[in-house]
């Protein structure tokens, strides 16, 4: 299988000089911002450690299969509880109990723990014991934003890989060539996401599936055509749904924005958005009180409207 990551060929160097010499180490930190590949790269290295082939990851072994499904039972993640802003001493505790015990499949265990940096000291100074005397058949992998979030103590034990958005011209050619986005709209959602791979992924399922950014489209459009009853019409379906309501906000803040910009050359059509968008900027707080949905529309449609008519 090759490299799962855009660009980052520094650690593709390391991890296949890793896997030549059949070393692995016991302990790695993944670092990076949102988006750049961290929970791929612990999954590649994940099976790398679990697969029972020469050059692994093979992907056919029974323990790649295992792996891709993410139910090989070597491999354990740990990340806070639901509704738990931290990892707990508690996880910690049973992760050091489990790593003592063989593994069951393959030649290793492996532990991903996401978020690392939300254990708090005593978390970390446990799992330091660990990775002060690990185990010979285990692996941990550390998932943060920034290594200089743990305790030096820990980092110092670890090999740290630092992901990196790949160049603009990489990405694009990721997201039209493996993804098949077209390419006008992969350019576009990287320009929008600044050039972070996977929150333009997340943007493009996102724009797809949402009803709420469709919506203000329609509604914009309405409005432009001085129909702001038919505008009104549109958001009937939003009423309910304070999630949708609160991505046609985003959405049309976009649209606005996009319209002021393309106007600049035209003073009396760009104040005409401005003052749309500071109607919506006004408006959009009342969204986090308990609005009735029904009269942010209303307000939004009658002062946006009133903006065009001025
Ligand atoms: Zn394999």
């Amino acid at each position: 299988m090759s490299f799962p990551l855009v660009s980052n060929k520094r650690i593709k160097t390391s991890i296949d000089a890793i896997i030549a010499s059949n070393r692995l180490p016991h302990a790695v930190i993944i670092e990076g911002d949102v988006g750049t590949g961290k929970r791929t790269l612990a999954r590649y290295l994940a099976k790398v450690a679990v697969c029972g082939e020469k050059n692994p990851p093979c992907d056919s072994c029974r323990n790649c299969h295992l792996a891709n499904a993410l139910t090989h039972p070597d491999i354990e993640t740990v990340s806070p509880e639901e509704k738990k802003a931290n990892i707990t001493k508690g996880q910690i505790e049973a992760l050091r109990t489990t790593a003592y015990h063989s593994a069951h499949t393959a030649k290793r265990r492996v532990f991903i723990v996401h978020d690392a940096h939300t254990m708090n000291p005593a978390s970390q100074n446990l799992l330091l014991k660990v990775l002060e005397e690990p185990p010979s058949d285990v692996l941990f992998i550390l998932i943060t934003t920034s290594a200089s979030l743990l305790l030096e103590t820990i980092v110092s034990r670890c090999i740290v890989f630092s992901l990196f958005a790949p160049s603009f011209e990489e990405s694009l050619q990721y997201l039209t060539s493996a993804c098949n986005i077209p390419s006008d709209e992969a350019a576009a959602l990287l320009k929008e996401e600044n050039n972070n791979i996977g929150k333009a992924l997340l943007r493009q399922q996102d724009e797809g599936d949402s009803q709420g950014r469709a919506v203000a489209h329609d509604f914009f459009d309405a409005i432009e055509k001085a129909s702001p009853l038919s505008a009104m019409l549109y958001t009937v379906p939003l009423e309910k749904d304070r999630n949708e309501t609160m991505k046609f906000a985003e959405e049309m803040s976009e649209i606005l924005i996009a319209k002021i910009k393309n106007t600049g050359h035209l003073p009396e059509t760009a104040r005409e958005f401005i003052k749309m968008y500071d109607a919506l900027c006004q408006l959009t707080p009342t969204l986090y009180t308990n609005i009735n949905l029904s009269l942010f529309f209303t307000s939004l449609a009658s002062k946006m409207s009133e903006a065009k008519n001025k």
